[in-house]
């Protein structure tokens, strides 16, 4: 009996122990992630003070360059400054025998004077230009303890001008440390780097009641003395004699570190309560065990049983703990970054719940919709909110709105011509993508992320407007263009025909000269109007069977081809396709001429029309055996009147391939060529598939 009574009390003690030890790691993991979150968000509460200062700097460099100080601008300017930040109480400036000149609440007739404070004193004495932390004061004028931050301001000629300071209330930091949970005994600690206490919490009465105490703990101590930048360990308080688990970490380059300690009393508090249960359960054992030593053997297997079961229990018991928490730290990582997303985010985002009344919303969702805070927007519909218009303007609620339809079925949908309206009456086109949020498999509401594309619609709209001038413009000139063209044509003709018999072979072959000119001309004109009228026919889509087209153009092109014994053939499952069927012969008309054209003397064209599916689009391909192309031409060839060749090489006018680009892009496609010269070029264009 007795030796099962040790072998258990030593089963419960290693259990015990087992789950104290994962409770202090888990305890190490928290109080790192707090002192990681408090270091992020002081860190950055710092250096807005800082770019505040800075700016203040700037500022008051300007109005020196300007060869007066303009008290009322600058004591504005520095008002406003303050008035962004929470985390100060004061933003002033000295002058160099540091009386407080500038800055709110300053006295002219009677100014504070600072001379003696450690910041002024630094920032007189140390030429370079760096921030500067001093410790602790009790303000002088707001009466209040706070942190110092300086900036040194220097004259024109680089001379002591006085001192840009911010006075960080220690007040602000101490509620910062409360937002954090580190138990009801835990503790948050601001240092400096002389180990000095800056802020803590919990504190025995008003901050300021620490200063001049120092970090006391010889890990800290050693960890800052090797300017470490975090870490984590176990102590006992000299103040209050309770062991906790401490993690600190350096504030970035700042001389200051936070620290933050869990008090073992607060997180044991459950293992204390396993220890107990078990101690109890032992204690009971060990007395019935005794007692009813006749019972033993019968009893002894079912209690057995009953040891397993509750060991297990416990150890589940544990390790659900153990996870609670991690998953808690996890989360509470998690929501800070979150909401820093939330805050920093370039887009506009919205959260509703299945209503569709909005439960939250970011700074630039409010700003630009025209509202002057987040909070604005709460519980308004998105119609009352923002006042959504359909792409066709009118209201959301008269038509398809998205947003509505997205909480209704869960949907994720993107939309991309509709409009919002804020309280500021102008009207916002937005882009915007709504999602839902889901909970245990149901709608729980949805979040809206938008964005501002005035911008683009702009530069759409201009678009659209130059380039339908331009093609006016295209169409009416090349059209009075062939009036005097004619003219050229027939008064030359006339001219042969009249005085051709008085006229030298010299003359004649002026004239010939002048009639090819004008041919060409008439001739360029003619493909300047086929590719002005492109996309004038308001006529819609229709399916267009590629097999047709092509057979056709083959046709056109047969004497040509039968001339040079050339050989066209077509794939014979050519597919239909939507699109404009003059536009989609006149493509073809095109490139099967130029695979003719562009041939090499030797050789007799063999040219393959062919395609492929890819999708919900047709790649269509022409083949040839020609010259081919420089690859570094392959862009230029598609540009208006861009040609490789001669005339008296290759004839022709430079439009035919811009007319086939501009074809396959007013069908959504895209048009491309590869090639090798002397093997022969192959071009592709993509045109969408008429749907079965
Ligand atoms: P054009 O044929 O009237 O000169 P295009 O716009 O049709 O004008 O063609 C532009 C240039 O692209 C041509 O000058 C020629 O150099 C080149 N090109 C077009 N098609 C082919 C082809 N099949 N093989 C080789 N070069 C070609």
């Amino acid at each position: 009996v007795s030796a099962l009574l040790v072998s258990l009390a030593l089963a419960l003690y290693i259990l015990l122990n087992d789950s104290l030890g994962q409770e202090r790691l888990k305890a190490e993991s928290t109080s790192r992630n707090v002192a990681e979150i408090l270091e992020t968000s002081l860190r950055g509460a710092l250096h807005e003070v800082d770019v505040v200062m800075l700016s203040a700097q700037d500022e008051i460099k300007r109005q020196q360059a300007g060869g007066k100080i303009d008290r009322d601008a600058l004591d504005a300017y520095l008002t406003r400054q303050q008035s962004f930040l929470p985390q100060i109480i004061s933003l002033r400036v000295t002058d160099a025998d540091g009386n407080v000149r500038y800055g709110p609440g300053v006295r002219q007739a009677a100014p504070t004077n600072l001379a003696d404070r450690s910041f002024f004193t630094h920032q007189r004495d140390n030429v370079s230009d760096s921030l500067y932390f001093s410790p602790p004061v009790l303000a002088r004028i707001s009466k209040q303890w706070v942190l110092p931050l300086s900036r040194r301001i220097s004259q024109g000629d680089g001379s002591f001008g006085g001192v840009v300071y911010a006075n960080v209330a220690l007040d602000y930091l101490a509620k910062a440390f409360t937002s954090v949970e580190h138990g009801a005994n835990g503790t948050v600690t601001l240092y400096d780097d002389a180990r000095y206490v800056v802020a803590r919490h919990p504190s025995e009465d008003a901050q300021g009641s620490f200063v001049g105490r120092q970090a006391s703990s010889p890990q800290l101590v050693s960890a800052m003395d090797k300017d470490g930048v975090a870490g984590t360990y176990r102590a006992i308080a000299s103040l209050d004699g309770i062991p906790r688990t401490f993690s600190y970490k350096k504030l970035g380059d700042y001389p200051l570190y936070i620290s933050v300690g869990l008090a073992e009393d607060d997180y044991l508090a459950p293992w204390y309560q396993q220890v107990e249960a078990a101690l109890l359960f032992y204690g009971l054992f060990a007395a019935l065990l005794t007692a009813s030593a006749a019972l033993l053997l019968r009893a002894w297997r079912r209690q057995e049983q009953a040891v397993l079961d509750l060991t297990e229990a416990q150890r589940e018991g544990a390790r659900t703990m153990v996870e609670l928490r991690n998953s808690v730290a996890v989360q509470k990582a998690t929501a800070a970054r979150l909401e820093l997303v939330l805050k920093t985010a370039a887009e506009g985002i919205v959260g509703m719940d299945p209503q569709g009344r909005i439960t939250f919303a970011n700074p630039e969702a409010a700003a630009m919709l025209g509202y002057v805070s987040p909070e604005k927007l709460l519980g308004l519909t998105t119609l009352e909110a923002f006042n959504h218009r359909l792409a066709e303007g009118q209201s959301c609620s008269q038509g398809f709105c998205a947003i509505r339809q997205t909480l209704v079925d869960g949907e994720v949908r993107r939309v991309a011509d509709e409009s919002f309206q804020g309280p500021g009456g102008k009207k916002l086109p937005v882009e915007y993508v709504m999602a839902p949020l889901m909970l245990d498999q149901k709608i729980a509401g949805g979040v809206l992320v938008f964005h501002d594309i005035s911008d683009r619609k702009e530069m759409e709209a201009e678009l659209k407007r130059s380039n339908t001038e331009l093609e006016q413009f295209a169409y009416a000139a090349s059209h009075d263009l062939r009036e005097p063209l004619r003219m050229v044509s027939s008064f030359v003709t006339l001219l042969e025909k009249r005085y051709g018999g008085t006229l030298n072979e010299e003359a004649h072959e002026y004239i010939g000269f002048a009639r090819d000119g004008a041919q060409r001309m008439d001739r360029m004109i003619h493909h300047l109007l086929d590719y002005s009228r492109i996309g004038r026919s308001k006529e819609p889509f229709k399916p267009v069977d590629l097999n047709k087209v092509v057979q056709a153009v083959i046709q056109d092109l047969a004497p040509a081809a039968e001339s040079q014994q050339a050989l066209i053939m077509a794939a014979p499952d050519l597919p239909t396709v939507m699109g404009d069927r003059d536009d989609l012969g006149r493509l073809l008309q095109n490139l099967l001429a130029n695979a003719l054209k562009y041939r090499l003397p030797d050789r007799a064209p063999r040219i393959l029309v062919s395609a492929k599916t890819e999708g919900n689009q047709a790649v269509v391909s022409v083949q040839d055996n020609g010259i081919g192309i420089p690859a570094e031409q392959f862009d230029r060839i598609f540009a208006i009147f861009q040609r490789l060749h001669a005339q008296s090489q290759y004839e022709g006018t430079g439009i035919g391939l811009a007319l086939c680009k501009k074809i396959v892009e007013r069908h959504g496609g895209r048009i491309w060529v590869e090639s090798e010269p002397n093997q022969g070029s192959t071009f592709l264009f993509t045109l969408p598939l008429a749907s079965d």
